[in-house]
């Protein structure tokens, strides 16, 4: 089969891959009907994330059909519809029972991570029974592959962890997929005022096609300044860093309320400073956290009855082997205005 493979910082390539294989009585194999490409396949191929070793099949995100289920698979079956989590839990774990897949002491994220991935024709899946999610009939699957790892991320990281609440207000740093995705979520709470901060003009337009109240380019003004000012000098509640960058973190810093709760959903790869001679009296919140994906069967839900639309950050659609120009059109998102890209196996 063909597989978006990572050759080492810089390289990857579409190739020739063996077809992956039951290995573990829990396993599923999948046939991948439609998958997408994530900002961490980026981090990735920059050797950001050393732990993937070259050779490694690319990719977290996806739906498709149940190939072959291993003989210990009770929940699902061949030719079943699902939906793939980016996350993989063994559901027994101390981590698991604890709700906290993401630090499943055996899985967590290994699909296109310590294992082949999803950019591929078929895909093996490990403890199928509580990593995969039935499709109900009739839904669009293109907007399923949003609910695989970016809308429970950006509502378990940000939103939840915001403590966004009904009249809160909030300020999301970063316009991405991940940015909208929490700003898409966060309107569940109903908080009076949704704040985007973006360089990005095109993506800061789209915000308010999407919920935010007010937009701040931070490129042409002093962000922090501005939102104080939008928020009659106090700040916000909930400061929801999606960038991953210490300036946008800073931010987060500058702009929470007394009281208020920074939520980092960013990829961090360098250190940066918390400002704790002016924040320790702030009665100020930080959380981090990697997603659970613990909310995707609720988030199922949502899309099925229509309450929330994650088809809306799709832009563009290439079939899987034009992978490659794929991942330039998502990679060049400032000139290409790409948000999502549905590949299609
Ligand atoms: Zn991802
Ligand atoms: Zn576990």
């Amino acid at each position: 089969m063909k597989g978006l493979v990572y050759r080492g910082p810089g390289q990857k390539a579409l190739e020739d891959v063996p077809d992956p294989k039951i290995e573990q009585p829990t396993d599923a194999v999948v046939k991948v009907s439609r998958t997408t490409i994530c900002g961490s396949d980026l981090h990735i191929l920059k050797g950001d994330v050393p732990t993937v070793k070259p050779g490694t099949v690319l990719g977290h995100e996806g739906v498709g059909i149940i190939e072959e289920v291993g003989p210990a698979v009770s929940t699902f079956k061949k030719g079943d519809h699902v939906l793939i989590s980016c996350i993989s839990a063994c559901g027994r774990c101390e981590y698991c029972r604890r709700g906290m897949y993401s630090h499943c002491s055996v899985a967590g994220w290994m699909l296109g991570h310590t294992i082949h991935g999803t950019q591929a024709e078929y895909v093996r899946i490990p403890f199928a029974d509580t990593s995969l999610h039935r499709i109900p009939e009739g839904m669009d699957e293109e907007a399923l592959v949003m609910l695989s790892d970016i809308l429970p991320t950006g509502f378990e990281c940000g939103v939840l962890n915001g403590k966004v609440q009904p009249g809160s207000t909030v300020a999301i740093v970063g316009a991405g997929p991940v940015g909208l995705a929490v700003l898409l979520t966060a309107q569940f709470y109903s908080p009076a005022e949704i704040i985007m901060i973006d360089l990005d003009d095109n993506r800061l337009e789209l915000a308010r096609t999407f919920g935010a109240t007010q937009t701040v380019n931070s490129g042409r003004e002093n962000a922090a300044e501005r939102v104080m000012a939008l928020t009659g000098g106090i700040g916000v509640d909930a400061a929801i860093e999606a960038v991953g960058i210490p300036p946008t973190f800073l931010l987060c810093q500058d702009i929470v309320a007394p009281g208020g709760t920074i939520a980092n959903v960013g990829v961090h790869g360098t250190k940066a400073d918390l400002h704790l001679e002016r924040l320790w009296s702030h009665n100020i919140t930080l959380s981090t956290r990697l997603v659970d994906t613990v909310t995707t069967p609720m988030l199922m839900k949502t899309v099925q009855s229509r309450k929330l639309d994650p088809a809306r950050l799709i832009t563009h659609r290439f079939p899987l082997t034009d992978i490659l120009t794929a991942y330039e059109t998502f990679g060049g998102a400032a000139h290409t205005k790409a948000l999502k890209v549905i590949i299609e196996a």
